[in-house]
């Protein structure tokens, strides 16, 4: 197992690449976007775009900032060597079902997607998942929290998302290589080693094609179920790509989840969809309520009572839930499942969550966000929908639901206030000065069969940068840009 050899170390912020830019960029401006606007359309940094008909969707390069963003050295690997931590976490606790149960049945009662989630995992029987290969797939985010008074940052976890994360293929070492060919044309070849290669889009493969070994039968599929919203297909292709790069055996297919029921079929406890036996079922579309209507739900119920790996299993997708961060965050929570040390140290990234549960605690953090509400973040059981609530807002929806239950089913944290840095933000081919705040995730491995961890590891991450002014970070809204670390 690793250790964790540093605790956070704080960082200097007036430098390069923070709130200066290189003197010639300016100069070199129209030259330095087109060059790079190209480079990332030529190597697939792309997306479909303008919400119209799928067919019809205009192919553009994704948002991204033209040159890479300050990071200390020491935060990123910091966070790099927690990952592995992190993954034992959430794996642990997915297959804990007493915790699982016990953190979550009064919020499923009042959330009809986590009480479904719920009632899906209450049916499987211990004795049987534990003899199933399990995946886990995970990337989390975390902002730089800033300090005023001694100018310093440290890395504050935002959320763990579980199953399907996005960005593993789109970003990683392409953006990496567009920043460095903007260093050779400013003149500036000596910064080059100071941006890190990010192998992201290998490791996760590699975790897919080490996991379809796993299931044993060279004859089974890897499945993607995909919704018809294709804006992230080309962030899977590349893992697609690699898949088959790392093994010539393995075939994938590509499925709408929405078109998916009545062809799923379970025989002997095997999952077949479309008569072909399925090794690994990964859940791109179905990891948000709106994905789901009866029949879909009877489908992720069938999937997960199979035999197949499932990515992510409904344990990792409750075990992920942001209500569970609040959970985490409690006094020796952590200390269930890791060592005190490092619990020790994973408490040190958390910002502060406070329960909005029906009790006198409940009230009284009902009170103290009203009282100040640009002090917290509000957020509902959802997954990368913008449904946050801040600021204002969230004294207007406190007051609004007053002593209803259904209060309960936000979780209330506290507000990251962090450092903006100075950059170019490049959209559609065109650039415009931006102060950005930048947001690590990492991406976490997991291969686990019951208690047994086969494999655990960290799979680099993902920098993007959000508009100064912009409360959400959504890329594909263009609230935030594609970037890539340069060390200090
Ligand atoms: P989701 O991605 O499911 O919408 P997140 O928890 O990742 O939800 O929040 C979305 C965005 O809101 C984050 O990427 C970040 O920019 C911002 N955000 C979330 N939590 C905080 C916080 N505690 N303080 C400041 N900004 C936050
Ligand atoms: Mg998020």
């Amino acid at each position: 197992m690793h250790s964790v050899s540093k605790s956070h170390k704080i960082f200097e912020t007036e430098t390069m690449f923070s709130n200066t830019l290189p003197a010639n960029v300016d100069e070199q401006l129209d030259e330095l976007t087109e060059e790079a606007a190209d480079c990332a359309r030529e190597t697939g940094m792309v997306g479909k775009f303008n919400g119209l008909e799928r067919k019809n969707k205009r192919l553009e390069h994704v948002s991204f900032s033209l040159l890479p963003i300050s990071i200390n050295e020491e935060i990123l690997n910091s966070l790099i060597e927690l990952q592995p931590y992190v993954n034992e976490l959430i794996h642990s606790a997915s297959i804990d079902r007493d915790f699982i149960v016990n953190s979550l049945q009064s919020l499923a009662d009042i959330d009809d997607y986590v009480g479904t989630l719920l009632s899906i995992y209450k049916e499987l029987k211990p004795e049987k998942t534990s003899r199933i290969p399990v995946l886990l797939f995970m990337r989390v985010d975390y902002m730089l929290a800033y300090d005023e008074l001694t100018n310093t940052e440290s890395p504050k976890h935002i959320e763990t998302s579980s199953g399907a994360p996005a960005f593993a293929g789109v970003a990683g070492q392409k953006i990496r290589n567009i920043h460095a060919r903007m260093l050779r044309i400013l003149g500036m070849q000596e910064s080059i080693p100071r941006l890190p290669n990010n192998k992201c889009t290998e490791t996760l493969a590699q975790s897919f094609v080490k996991a379809w070994e796993c299931y044993g039968n060279p004859k089974a599929v890897i499945t993607f179920l995909v919704s018809d919203n294709t804006q992230l297909i080309f962030d899977r292709r590349p893992v697609i790509n690699e898949i088959y790069e790392q093994n010539q055996e393995i075939k994938i297919r590509m499925k709408y989840f929405s078109k998916i029921s009545g062809r799923v079929d379970i025989r002997n406890c095997k999952l077949f969809i479309d008569n072909e036996e399925v090794a690994i079922v990964f859940f791109s579309a179905g990891r948000s309520a709106k994905h789901y209507n009866e029949k879909l739900w009877k489908v992720r119920r069938d999937i997960e009572l199979s035999n197949a790996i499932k990515c992510p299993t409904v344990g990792q997708s409750l075990a992920s839930l942001k209500a569970m961060q609040e959970v985490f965050a409690r006094p020796q929570v952590l200390e269930r499942f890791l060592e005190a040390s490092v619990a020790e140290k994973l408490r040190k990234t958390y910002a502060g969550f406070h329960n909005l549960d029906m009790t006198e605690a409940g009230d009284l953090s009902v009170e103290m966000a009203i009282k100040n509400p640009q002090n917290f973040v509000m957020k509902p059981q959802r997954d990368g929908e913008c449904c946050n609530v801040f600021g204002e807002e969230i004294a207007e929806v406190l007051k609004k639901i007053g002593d209803d239950r259904s209060r309960s089913a936000y979780t209330l944290m506290n507000r990251i206030i962090p450092k903006p840095r100075l950059n170019y933000f490049v959209e559609s081919g065109s650039a415009r000065k931006e102060e950005l705040i930048p947001e690590i995730g990492i991406f976490g491995v997991l291969i686990a069969s019951g208690k047994t961890i086969v494999q655990n590891k960290c799979g680099d991450y993902f920098i993007r940068a959000k508009l100064k002014d912009s409360n959400e970070a959504s890329v594909y809204d263009s609230m935030a840009c594609l970037s890539s670390p340069i060390f200090e």
